[in-house]
């Protein structure tokens, strides 16, 4: 019998970026991507996916990444925009901020999920992953950590290239019209009025 090439990961036998990426998933990377689920399956926008997998990946240009690619250049203020105080990194930004931190603590009593202050994204999206409540609860969490990642980093380009401040109320109450919008639809959710979604989460989970 003749020899024959072939790619494994497709009946057709000819190669697929998207066989390619499901084959990945199927091997190996679930065990190695332990976010997968919490990025991959929450109920949001591909463009929040795809920022949140960045940011897990640490392929966010935030000013220190900046600053390592562009030494001869000095950025200035090469602090947080957020808190001015402490020099922006993936991390500062999104979990160790004054500013980030208040917005963490809203989605928590909000969900009534409490969880330890991680000190990098990566633990923190781990541990997020790891945390297991009713579905509800479970899809307005995951749903609304992605959307608040999504809406620092848009908080924090604003300020810098528009020189717009939003405070952390605006934030939280865009953050929640934003879940609002991508659950409203879901099953778990058939009846809630706007105004459920606007108000404190915890009264109707
Ligand atoms: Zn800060």
């Amino acid at each position: 019998m003749e020899d024959k090439r072939g790619w494994g990961w497709d009946p057709s036998k000819f190669f697929s970026v998207k066989s390619f990426f499901y084959g990945l998933c199927l091997e190996n990377s679930l065990a190695t991507f332990p976010v997968y689920n919490l990025i991959w399956k929450s109920v949001t926008s591909m463009k929040v996916r795809v920022f949140v997998w960045m940011a897990w990946l640490g392929k966010i240009n935030t000013t220190d990444v900046l600053q390592r690619r562009l030494p001869h250049i000095t950025l200035l203020p090469s602090r947080c925009c957020l808190c001015f105080s402490h020099m922006e990194s993936i991390d500062h930004l999104f979990l160790t901020c004054s500013f980030s931190c208040r917005l963490w603590e809203e989605l928590s009593r909000e969900i009534g999920i409490e969880w330890q202050n991680p000190q990098s994204l990566r633990t923190w999206m781990e541990q997020a992953a790891a945390i297991s409540c009713d579905n509800k609860r479970n899809l307005l969490f995951k749903a609304g950590l992605l959307a608040l990642l999504w809406a620092l980093w848009g908080e924090r380009n604003q300020r810098i290239f528009k020189e717009i401040d939003n405070t952390w109320q605006e934030i939280w109450e865009s953050t929640k019209r934003n879940v609002g919008l991508a659950l409203h639809g879901h099953k778990e959710f058939v009846g809630w009025s706007w105004q459920q979604w606007h108000g404190n989460w915890s009264d109707f989970c």
